[in-house]
């Protein structure tokens, strides 16, 4: 009796034992399963570090950026897509972290927490990623950049679809430049070579603030198209000297906002008071971090905790101590076009097993910005300001809407070159953003970009 008993207990401490043994088992599969089917060690799905046995990336028409071909990842033909998609193809060996190839790997080799990697063992591959990108339009914005350092990126304002993206400086995956180069990085070429732009990059947005500062004084000023200010090239705000090109003379509100007067902007907005700025700010996402992919986007700033006045006037052209972030930017001019809401820009379209059933399906997310009204009337200055100061022939067909920046950034370096702006032609509902480091005027650099990527989108669409 005691003996049966003892060996009862043993028995039952076993059981205990296993069932705990294979609860543990179960929990730690599902938590690190991915990870070990990922691990680069594991020789069935790497050779030499890199996926061997991912599916496809495509872009939106079908044309192949990346595949797997007798155990080897294969890049497009054309030098100029591998370059101008890099960043949202990404690499295989996780230095471009929120590329498709590092953020969906998983989803790449076909990795299922039920079925472990049933599908690559099934298919011989795993599943193929679509991109909302035309890698063609990627391909005209990279040779507009023409090695410049900086950001482009299209996408429709309705959809969320992200048509063109481009960072640059870039290299080509085929002919990745070696550890030693990056590390002695001759003319600065390799700067933030890993990162892409469009997501982490943070820039002074010079006078495309001048969009935000306009929507704070329509929802604050009572009467504000009847305000009147005469621009004499300079104005001193509280001992604070602020200064524009030229003399821009009498000025509507509307004529201030065309003619990108600092003055007008600096007095109005000191007018305001940090309290409203920063109110409108916050409005339209500043402070906020966007879901992208599987990661998150860099947060625009905007602190006038410790600005006097003066300070607060050169906030108000984008100065100061102001940074934005170039998709936030983007979704905010696309929250224009789009009545005062965005909808947020996205890369992956679909992933797909190799027989062509849809395992994942993008979902746009939105986000209210502004009220409608208030988006009426920047859609109205920025409309003004491309028929009266950039001129409709640079967009011809697009009813484009506009602004440019040029964001002083020290005083030994050449300003950094915006343009933000979209269509209101409905056959082209695409927004677009463009910077270019240390590129100068805005209207001499990024202008001209912006023209050939819309005239692209806009075959591209029709
Ligand atoms: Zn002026």
């Amino acid at each position: 009796m005691k003996m049966t008993s003892k060996r009862g207990f043993v028995v039952l401490l076993l059981v205990v034992a296993v069932v705990a043994g294979m609860g543990f088992l179960a929990y730690k599969l599902a938590v690190n399963g991915e990870n070990w089917a990922t691990l680069r060690a594991n020789a069935h799905l790497t050779e030499n570090g890199s996926f061997i046995a991912a599916g496809n990336i495509t872009d939106r028409n079908g044309e192949i950026l990346a595949k797997t071909e007798n155990n080897e990842r294969i890049y497009n033909d054309s030098e100029r897509i591998r370059r101008s998609t890099l960043h949202i193809v990404g690499d295989t060996e996780g230095y471009i972290s929120s590329g498709v190839q590092t953020a969906y790997k998983t989803q790449l080799i076909g990795y299922n927490r039920i079925t472990g990697l049933y599908s690559l063992v099934k298919n011989g591959r795993g599943n193929d990623v679509e991109l909302t990108l035309d890698s063609e339009l990627c391909a005209i914005a990279y040779d507009k950049l023409n090695g410049r350092k900086g950001v482009v990126a299209a996408y429709n304002y309705k959809t969320g679809e992200l048509l063109c993206s481009v960072s640059s400086g870039s290299y080509d995956i085929r002919n990745k430049p070696s550890a030693e180069e990056i590390a002695e990085n001759k003319n600065g070429q390799y700067d933030g070579i890993y990162m892409n732009r469009l997501i982490d990059g943070l820039y002074t947005p010079g006078s495309t603030f001048k969009i935000v500062a306009a929507a704070s004084a329509c929802e604050n000023k009572q009467g504000i198209d009847d305000w009147e200010y005469t621009c004499k090239g300079e104005t001193t705000i509280d001992g604070v000297k602020v200064t524009c090109p030229r003399s821009h003379g009498k000025l509507s509100f509307k004529t201030a906002f065309s003619n990108s007067c600092n003055c007008a902007f600096a007095e109005l907005s000191a007018d305001l008071g940090a309290e409203r700025l920063t109110a409108t700010a916050k409005e339209f996402g500043f402070g906020e971090g966007f879901s992208f992919g599987k990661g998150q986007t860099e947060k625009s700033r905007f602190d006038l905790s410790e600005a006097e006045k003066g300070d607060i006037g050169w906030a108000g052209v984008g100065q100061y101590t102001t940074l934005v972030n170039p998709y936030h930017m983007l979704s905010l001019v696309g929250s224009i076009a789009n009545g005062g809401t965005a909808v947020l820009p996205y890369a992956v379209s679909t992933i797909a097993t190799p027989e062509g059933r849809v395992v994942e399906k993008a979902a746009a997310e939105s986000r209210e910005y502004i009220s409608s009204d208030i988006a009426k009337k920047l859609e109205d200055l920025m409309r003004f300001t491309v028929e009266d100061n950039y001129g409709d022939w640079r967009f011809k067909g697009l009813q484009m809407c506009g602004k440019t920046g040029t964001a002083e950034v020290s005083d030994d370096e050449e300003p950094h070159s915006w343009f933000v702006g979209f269509s209101k032609n409905s056959d082209c509902p695409v927004a677009i953003v463009v910077v270019v480091e240390n590129g100068g005027w805005g209207s001499s650099a990024a202008l001209p970009i912006a023209s050939a990527v819309m005239e692209g989108a806009y075959k591209a669409l029709s």
